[in-house]
């Protein structure tokens, strides 16, 4: 293994980069129900200056006319930091579209709609169960359905027995993630110097996803979880 794989690997052992992975992995599996729950009822939706200037991108406007129609001074006034407007109906995105249920700018959409529920890029990947998200139901109700069935599941033995088809999945899932973020350079040299082929292999990789959240979840936040279905 190269020097450099190396030093991937290793930041990837770290504390700090489990709660990431495992948001990462929850990422692989989830699926967006298109509830529209997020998008609704005070949405908050923190955009930075790189979010406005894509918007900006996506529909042919100056960054300076995004930022003054469609957003306000975020939480802590913080410079560079602001929030989408919520003037759609029941307090829901300026960008959200009621009657079809999906955002109006869906291409340029803020990170952390690329993001949530299953993480927050702006405080560390946390992996977050948002109570009124169907998609994160789903997910969970899969674990649960998985958990009950894990001696049948060769994905999980594999991955508690051969640390090195661990290591490679955390690989994977630093390199998906890259590629979420368009980080497409950086997640090709991570590929390249760890001798992962690409693209990646999704169906394999939503198996080993699901066997890992199971061997790295508390159960407790299973167990813990319940839906609270759409909240208006
Ligand atoms: S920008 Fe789009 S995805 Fe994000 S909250 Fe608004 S409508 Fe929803
Ligand atoms: S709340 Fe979850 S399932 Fe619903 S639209 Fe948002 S991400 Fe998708």
């Amino acid at each position: 293994m190269s020097k450099e794989a190396k030093g991937i690997l290793d930041r990837l052992e770290s504390k700090e980069a489990d709660v990431f992975l495992r948001g990462a992995a929850a990422d692989v599996i989830f699926e967006c129900a298109r509830c529209g729950q997020c998008c609704l009822g005070g949405a908050y939706t923190i955009v930075d200056d790189q979010d406005i200037n894509r918007i900006a991108e996506g529909m042919g406007l100056a960054p300076e006319n995004i930022s003054e129609t469609f957003t306000i001074p975020g939480p802590d006034n913080s410079p560079g930091t602001r929030m989408i407007k919520n003037t759609g109906p029941n307090n829901s995105c300026t960008f959200y579209d009621a009657e079809n249920k999906g955002c109006t700018i869906h291409e340029s959409r803020p990170a952390i709609c690329r993001t949530l529920p299953m993480m927050n890029v702006r405080q560390g990947f946390r992996l977050t169960l948002y109570n009124h998200c169907l998609g994160a139901s789903n997910l969970i109700n899969a674990l649960r359905a998985e958990s009950e069935n894990l001696g049948a599941n060769r994905y999980h033995e594999r991955l508690k027995s051969k640390k090195k088809v661990l290591k490679r999945l955390k690989i994977k899932l630093l390199i998906h993630i890259l590629q979420r973020q368009g980080a497409k350079e950086r997640s090709e040299a991570v590929a390249r110097i760890s001798g992962i082929k690409l693209p990646l292999d999704m169906d394999n990789l939503r198996k080993e996803c699901l066997a890992y959240l199971l061997l790295s979840i508390d159960s407790k936040e299973l167990d813990g979880y319940k839906y609270d279905g759409i909240k208006i």
